[in-house]
């Protein structure tokens, strides 16, 4: 496996160098809305140590992002109205991975509507702006 590059766009995001839409943050862990959404509300949610995916992140910072998923997806659920939630995290090219720094996808769903395929297109930012305010809202009310 390659080593990882700290020059990947979300190594950029995580050290300020690129902006974001944030949702949730704590010691380990940030997450942010995807620009390219597959639903609205569709999260990216990654460690902050620099990991390439799941064959080289240690188990504590995955755990970490796999709790903070799920607090996410509980937010989500309320603030999208949503009927369920699609996880997917993706690893190597093979497995579908673009962006190589671990991160897992946590994207509201709605019954009978299905997801758009991957890096279709661009949101609005305003309409980024106002899911990520309502989502981190959620957030932090527990
Ligand atoms: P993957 O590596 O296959 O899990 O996909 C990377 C994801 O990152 C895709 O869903 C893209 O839409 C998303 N993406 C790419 N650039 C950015 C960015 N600057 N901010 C937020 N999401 C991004």
């Amino acid at each position: 496996m390659p080593a990882y590059d700290p020059n990947n766009i979300f190594a950029k995001i995580l050290r300020g160098e690129m902006p974001s839409y944030k949702v949730y943050e704590d010691d380990k862990v940030l997450a942010f809305l995807d620009i390219m959404p597959r639903a609205p509300g569709h999260t990216l949610v990654l460690p902050k140590a620099s990991a390439r995916n799941i064959l080289d992140v240690s188990p504590d910072d995955f755990a970490a992002v796999a709790k903070a998923g799920q607090k996410i997806a509980k937010a989500a659920m309320k603030v999208f109205n949503a009927d369920g939630i699609t996880i997917q995290q993706f690893n190597e090219g093979a497995g579908g991975q673009v962006v190589f720094h671990l991160h897992l996808h946590v994207i509201p769903r709605k019954t009978g509507v299905p997801m758009k395929p991957p890096a279709s297109e661009k949101e609005k930012p305003d309409v980024l702006s106002d899911h990520a305010l309502k989502l981190s809202a959620a957030l932090k009310d527990g």
